[in-house]
């Protein structure tokens, strides 16, 4: 595969440090990170082929990926890192970025998911299995997905109709207030209402 290397600035890297809060510039390429990820055999581009894509400023080609997608957030790579890179928080810092600009995921289900689940914790503080499982379902079309396993869930416990909300409002409003993952303040604001 040829690269064609954009020398002009190292913009798209310089993004992602000043987010995540890391240089990816200290990665030299070991490959510990992707020796031990679970999912890396699963992926278009490992972890540290990605993590050489952003030193390079390929952009298109970081976005594209399902890498950061399919991570399943479970920190080996950042504590095998013999530079403390947290690569897991570059994946997400990936994700971040995609949505903040409006970029269509590679994987639309996982970015289904997450805005979902953060939508059910940021409406009761809670989060409401049930509602949050048919609302993924119609956003993806499938709208009988996995209801075979509703009956097993209800009947342990694990799945309910009824919904549970937290007392404390305002400490939620204020959690949300200070976070800016999915949408800008004011429009989080807006939803509270
Ligand atoms: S956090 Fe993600 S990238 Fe890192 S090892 Fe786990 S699955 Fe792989
Ligand atoms: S473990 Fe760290 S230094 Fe090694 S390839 Fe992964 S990110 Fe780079």
């Amino acid at each position: 595969m040829q690269i064609k290397l954009d020398n002009s600035v190292d913009k798209f890297a310089g993004e992602i440090e000043s987010l995540s809060g890391f240089n990816v510039y200290d990665c030299y390429q070991c490959g510990k990170c992707t020796a031990g990820c679970p999912v890396a055999q699963f992926t278009d581009e490992s972890p540290t082929k990605l993590l050489r894509l952003i030193q390079l400023n390929q952009k298109d080609q970081v976005l594209k990926s399902k890498t950061p997608y399919l991570c399943a957030t479970c920190n080996t790579c950042s504590g095998r890192c013999p530079m403390q890179i947290d690569v897991t928080k570059i994946m997400e810092t990936i994700r971040i970025y995609a949505k903040k600009n409006h970029i269509k995921p590679p994987v639309q289900e996982v970015n289904t998911f997450s805005d979902v689940f953060l939508d059910s914790v940021h409406s009761g503080g809670r989060l409401f299995e049930f509602g949050m499982t048919l609302n993924y379902n119609l956003k993806n079309m499938t709208p009988f997905l996995n209801a075979q396993l509703a009956p097993a869930m209800l009947k342990v416990g694990k799945l309910s109709f009824i919904r549970q909300k937290t007392k404390n409002k305002k400490r939620l409003k204020d959690i949300f207030d200070k976070s800016d993952y999915f949408e800008p303040k004011e429009e989080v604001s807006k939803k509270e209402h």
